[in-house]
């Protein structure tokens, strides 16, 4: 390891240079000119010296610095050991940025970095598979350049990222890619996508073959029923019970295929037209009467309708919702319990609301009740003729009014089943 010269060194060095051109100069009897040589000398030297180190720095391609004399020496050795220094710094960084890219790759979705103008920093070998991105051709880019969709640049400008984007790009035929958007770090997006179409698939095959069973298993139902109707009839009184017994669960049955049938057709329903306004008021006075028949007056029933609001909307969507919730609170209220069934303008829109003063649900629940076939209590479900489809009936009608659900509960004290139908679909009154 070379040691740096000291100040005090340096200045001996100085010192014993000068001392030599100031003995020349005794004996020649010309100090003077000894001494300017002595400094032209040293001038001379250091220039060389300087000249060296440039040269290395902005001219030479070897790594390893020029021999240096004296106090040179150190400043070469020294700017050698940085850069080298800086090289081995590099060289990780490189290597690390390297293994953080192939990670990248390796992902099964295609992955893009934006910046906060949403320009394009990187993107993975999927993403030119999934949304066409060409890499590197592409870099600065902004990716709503690229995928030129307007509902794309809306849901980019949106800034609320919580729910993901499908989009269908135009390179690869019938593909559905999801899109998700990840803020982090300061002001970058990570951008998500992933081909979904085999997923959707698989979904609506599921769909179809549901809707197929159940299609199928109507015609049987329908001739047990017809048989059992009259065999009920010439039946032996020993055989009444089991008849009747039969019937209900032909019944059950028939419902049960009628809901599933009912679920396939609003999963599978395309976009619904919003152009036609639904009768609201003929429709909840329909429920009334239905409500009034299936709770056969063990309940206090109250409809505080506001006949004034109207909204776009489908129909029938609309009537399974309303009488899934009224029908429920019918069927989980004890006898005497007050149900209040109310249609009423809600600074959002119109409000829906089912209130019981029935056996309620336990906070650890709510979030389920609406999966297909759930039911906190199966055994009790059954006894009230329930499916486990209602509330998933309600979801997916409430889905394609940009509606959700909202239940609040207390075990023991009631339930508050609501929606809200968006005031865009509201029917402004006629003044
Ligand atoms: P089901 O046909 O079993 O009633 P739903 O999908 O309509 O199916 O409801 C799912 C579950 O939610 C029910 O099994 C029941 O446990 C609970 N539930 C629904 N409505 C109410 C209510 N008003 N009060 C208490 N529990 C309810």
């Amino acid at each position: 390891m070379i040691e740096s010269f000291s100040t005090g060194q340096i200045l001996w060095r100085i010192i014993g240079w000068f001392s030599v051109f100031l003995l020349v100069g005794l004996l020649f009897d010309s100090v003077l000119l000894c001494l300017v040589l002595g400094c032209g000398g040293l001038l001379l030297w250091q220039y060389t010296q300087h000249q060296k180190l440039s040269n290395w720095l902005w001219r030479d391609r070897r790594l390893t610095p020029p021999s240096g004399k004296g106090a040179w020496e150190n400043t070469f050795n020294g700017l050698y050991r940085l850069q080298n220094k800086n090289r081995r710094k590099v060289r990780g960084l490189a290597g690390l940025l390297r293994r953080f890219r192939q990670g990248a790759e390796a992902m099964p979705d295609a992955a893009v970095v934006l910046d906060h103008e949403f320009k394009i920093i990187w993107c993975n070998r999927l993403a030119s598979i999934h949304l066409g991105l060409r890499w590197p051709l592409d870099q600065n880019q902004r990716i709503d350049n690229l995928l030129r969709t307007p509902e794309f640049t809306k849901y980019l400008h949106r800034r609320d990222y919580s729910d993901p984007f499908e989009f269908k790009p135009i390179q690869v035929e019938e593909q559905v890619v999801e899109i998700r958007i990840i803020p982090y770090g300061d002001s970058q997006f990570l951008l998500i996508a992933r081909d979904i179409r085999r997923m959707r698939q698989l979904e609506n095959m599921r769909r179809d073959f549901v809707a197929n069973v159940s299609h199928e298993l109507k015609t049987p139902l329908t001739v047990l029923q017809g048989y059992l109707e009259m065999m009920e009839m010439t039946a032996e009184s020993h055989q009444q019970k089991s008849l009747t017994l039969m019937q209900q669960q032909v019944v059950r049955m028939s419902g049960l295929v009628e809901q599933l049938l009912e679920l396939s057709r609003i999963e599978s329903a395309q976009e619904i037209d919003m152009s036609h306004p639904v009768p609201i008021d003929a429709m909840l006075a329909d429920l009334n009467q239905e409500a009034l028949g299936l709770s056969r007056e063990r309940h206090k029933l109250t409809f505080e309708i506001d006949t004034s609001l109207q909204c776009y909307g489908n129909e029938q969507q609309l009537r399974a919702a309303f009488s899934n919730l009224v029908s429920n609170a019918i069927r989980y209220s004890p006898d005497g319990g007050e149900i209040v069934v109310s249609w009423q303008a809600h600074p959002a829109g119109v409000e829906f609301a089912v209130k019981d003063q029935g056996i309620g649900v336990e906070p650890a629940h709510i979030h389920r009740l609406t999966e297909r076939f759930y039911r906190v209590d199966r055994a009790r479900s059954r006894d009230t003729g329930g499916s486990g489809l209602g509330l998933a009936i309600v979801k997916h009608a409430l889905s394609q009014h940009q509606s959700e659900l909202r239940v609040q509960s207390q075990a023991g004290q009631g339930s508050r089943f609501s929606f809200v139908i968006p005031s865009k679909y509201l029917v402004s009154p006629v003044i």
